[in-house]
């Protein structure tokens, strides 16, 4: 576990791969990495002491998890164009190395949460992914993958994935349905996308427009209950943005304040069951670029006040 009371001790995890050149116009933001990075530094929460950089995966650890076929047409460049319609991104050879590079990031997030209890990828959540198809901005499941890796290195047996972004995290269920050394918890909106959701081991769709204290109701009640039955090796959390009640694409009314409460509470519970934690940014969408990076420091804030100080 972390020593208390030194500086910068969240082990962060980034590499400059994460963004590429994108329309800056697009739903989905990818200034915000390089911009979230900013914020944590300025905040003297990232310095080159906890900076972490994974090394790029390659496609033997891929196949670990996505369907050979797949890989194959993601890395060669032919998607088909049902399948192009499917992942909703313009493609090109830097959105797939940027991809590669945050799953690569994923990895090493939960490598050194085994060690030091917590890690935080600046980057991370492609939970629309699925074995054989990408979805919803995401091509390779970042969490997915990382999991199979680490139990094919013989690091963990079992994992839970608590999966926090408004969306389902369908890819996710589409890996590990019928698995039962993976957990996967998810809390989404209802009527959100995806519009066919895929069975997980605990979903809970929550009505438009739940605030914070519903919603905290809710997680406060399903948490603990998992972590009696289950007790994983590693816990990966995807601390989505986007139930704030301002994201484009949300639907919930979650403040600031309340997602701040929620990712403290999560850490907090892990923290008490001594359970190791790698949590990734997951989703958030805004026109305010600088606003969407600050929201996304959240999860970096509570690590810090939880295993920090
Ligand atoms: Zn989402």
């Amino acid at each position: 576990m972390i020593e208390k009371n030194s500086k910068n001790i969240i082990p962060i995890i980034y590499h400059e791969g994460y963004s590429t050149e994108f329309p800056i116009e697009h739903r989905f933001v990818m200034r915000k990495f390089p911009l979230l990075v900013e914020v944590l530094q300025k905040e003297g929460i990232l310095s080159e002491n906890n900076l972490y950089t994974p090394n790029l995966i390659n496609r033997e650890d891929l196949l670990l998890a996505h369907e050979k076929s797949y890989v194959d047409r993601v890395l060669t460049a032919n998607l088909s164009k049902e399948e192009l319609r499917e992942m909703g991104l313009p493609y090109s050879p830097g959105l797939i190395d940027r991809v590669l590079w945050e799953v690569s990031g994923t990895i090493l997030a939960g490598e050194i949460a085994l060690k030091y209890g917590i890690a935080c990828n600046a980057g991370g959540g492609t939970h629309h992914a699925h074995p054989s198809k990408a979805s919803g901005f995401c091509i390779f499941n970042d969490i997915a993958t990382a999991v199979r890796v680490l139990q094919f290195r013989k690091k963990i047996k079992t994992a839970l994935i608590i999966d926090l972004d408004v969306h389902q995290g369908d890819g996710n269920n589409a890996f590990f349905g019928e698995d039962n050394s993976v957990f996967v918890f998810s809390m989404h909106g209802e009527k959100n996308f995806p519009l066919r959701k895929v069975k997980g081991d605990l979903d809970i769709a929550l009505p438009d427009e739940i605030g914070d204290l519903e919603y905290m109701n809710i997680l406060r009640e399903a948490l603990p209950e998992i972590l009696n039955k289950f007790s994983p090796d590693l816990v990966f959390y995807d601390a989505g943005i986007d139930p704030f009640e301002g994201d484009t694409l949300g639907k919930l009314s979650l403040s600031e304040q309340g997602l701040l409460d929620r990712d403290i509470y999560v850490l907090t519970t892990l923290h008490n069951l001594s359970l190791p934690v790698a949590t990734v940014i997951g989703g958030g969408y805004d026109k305010d670029h600088y606003a969407l990076a600050n929201r996304h420091g959240i999860i970096f804030r509570a690590a810090e006040r939880v295993f920090g100080f």
